[in-house]
């Protein structure tokens, strides 16, 4: 599968998340997505490389973001949104729920409550979709980032995953939507500066979800075609 991953990579250029994430968190995922053909950008080379051509060619995007989603252009984000309606499959992780491109296809503030280093229990929610495939009822993060409700999002077709929080909190940690002829699958675990995405779970429930994105079918330009009638009209 062509899979481009998309991590903004500002924090990864700090010791902090280098001494969690020495290749960047966008090196970890394409480790994850091994076998697959990765294709990386950064908030570096975005412009140049996120393109309306790319993404045709591209069945799978990643996209991780979190202090510099106002510098992703206006013109990426709309690209990456259209693609998506056309059949591009997406993975929204993490602080990406303030992405441009995934308010877009969301059309809500996607504005939630957060906390720093909690431990987290994430819980199937739909244990026979194919994003669950191959995982326990429940597995835990030692440290994660809490997320909690109220997640204004619009309502998901489904909910994999359910997040608990050892404050208290809940979250609704594995969301899919579809738009148009496009698969979204947003997961909430990933801060930077915790190993989330060695974690063996983590791992399997982003290559499922990869494997689950996949385009079924690109239609073409979104457009309201004034149509011809199929049968004779009396
Ligand atoms: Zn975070």
């Amino acid at each position: 599968m062509k899979i481009l991953i998309y991590n903004e990579g500002v924090h990864d250029k700090e010791d902090w998340v280098k001494k969690v994430y020495p290749k960047g968190i966008h090196g970890a995922l394409a480790e994850a997505l091994s076998g697959h053909d990765v294709t990386v950008t950064t908030l570096d080379d975005a412009e140049e490389v996120v393109t309306e051509e790319r993404l045709e060619n591209t069945d799978v995007m990643l996209w991780w973001g979190h202090c510099a989603h106002d510098k992703v252009s206006d013109r990426v984000a709309r690209c990456v949104a259209d693609a998506v309606r056309r059949g591009m499959g997406i993975i929204f992780l993490h602080s990406a729920h303030l992405s441009k491109p995934f308010r877009l296809l969301m059309g809500t503030s996607c504005t939630l409550k957060w906390r720093d280093d909690d431990r987290e229990r994430l819980w199937v929610a739909a244990p026979s979709h194919p994003i669950a495939a191959g995982l326990p009822e429940h597995f835990e993060l030692a440290h994660e980032e809490m997320y909690g409700e109220f997640f204004d999002i619009p309502h998901p077709d489904e909910t994999v995953f359910i997040g608990w929080f050892a404050g208290g909190e809940v979250f609704r940690s594995g969301v899919t939507f579809t738009r148009g002829a496009g698969h979204i699958f947003y997961f909430q675990p990933g801060h930077e500066s915790f190993p989330t995405y060695y974690d063996v779970n983590i791992v399997r429930v982003i290559r499922n979800a990869v494997a689950w994105a996949a385009p079924i079918r690109r239609t073409g330009p979104l457009v309201c075609p004034n149509t011809a009638a199929l049968e004779e009209r009396k």
